[in-house]
């Protein structure tokens, strides 16, 4: 099944001024999301609130990015200084949304955009508590694997090949780590977070995000390293955030890439 690119008469302008605005509302509840779950706490039930005092939010206050602008960091009650994931993640989500639907004004444009939203709430999960909830990287394969029905973009065989071999070549290397090491040095979440961008890129796409997201680690280990902040072999590192930051602009690439590499 292919969808034709149907909003094709709304120009990539509107189109990606209209991904930019969703972006930072999606941004917004992301934000939430990502401080409030790992405390255990709903993200989706009652009023927004300040994360230090608990005051209700205006709605002014709620306006992705001026609010925050508007309150200069701070909550207008407590003082207390609002975390700055909230306009980092309302600033992510809306590139993602406003790259994705410029790109492509269809439907295929709107998939990628929630690609790199529920992405990008895995990296700051990883980053800030090396976690990648089942909760989002299954049903991220199983989007994946519709996106790939309903696109043809890529095939829907691709896309299962590709879930199948993220999981196992993850699965595989941490098995043999656990027994060569007695230890973990994969969590059992990155296998599926591969499965996953398997699933949306195609097997194809695997190497190259493996490539890009070993190369992002390296920079991220090589700048702490710089400043002055060693990190011995034990040391724990976020590699599905490394795999989510890899993932999405090879999504955004992807026609690029198929261009200089015909079969990808
Ligand atoms: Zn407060």
């Amino acid at each position: 099944m292919i969808v034709p690119e149907q909003f094709s008469a709304v120009p990539p302008l509107w189109a990606a001024i209209f991904g930019l605005i969703l972006g930072a509302i999606v941004g917004s509840y992301l934000a939430t999301l990502a401080i409030r779950w790992p405390q255990g706490k709903s993200a989706s039930r009652g009023r927004s609130r300040c994360d230090a005092c608990g005051r209700v939010l205006r709605w002014y206050e709620l306006i992705p990015l001026l609010g925050y602008l508007f309150r200069r960091g701070r909550c207008a009650s407590c003082g207390a200084r609002i975390d700055p994931l909230h306009p980092a993640m309302e600033c992510f989500a809306a590139v993602i949304g406003a790259l994705s639907l410029a790109m492509h004004t269809s439907l295929y444009g709107l998939a990628g955009a929630l690609f790199g939203w529920a992405l990008l709430l895995l990296a700051v999960l990883d980053i800030r508590h090396f976690w990648l909830p089942d909760r989002v990287t299954l049903p991220l394969v199983l989007l994946g694997l519709g996106a790939a029905w309903l696109t043809a973009m890529p095939g829907l065989i691709d896309a299962a090949i590709g879930a199948a071999a993220g999981f196992l070549l993850l699965f595989l290397v941490g098995a043999a780590y656990r027994a060569l090491r007695g230890r973990d040095g994969l969590g059992g979440g990155d296998s599926k977070l591969l499965a996953a961008i398997g699933a949306w890129l195609g097997w194809q796409m695997l190497p190259l995000v493996i490539l890009l997201a070993s190369a992002t680690g390296l920079l991220a280990v090589a700048s702490s390293a710089l400043r002055g902040k060693a990190v011995a072999a034990t040391d724990r590192l976020p590699f599905g955030a490394f795999l989510a930051v890899a993932a999405w602009p090879l999504w955004l690439a992807r026609d690029a890439l198929a261009a200089l590499m015909p079969g990808l």
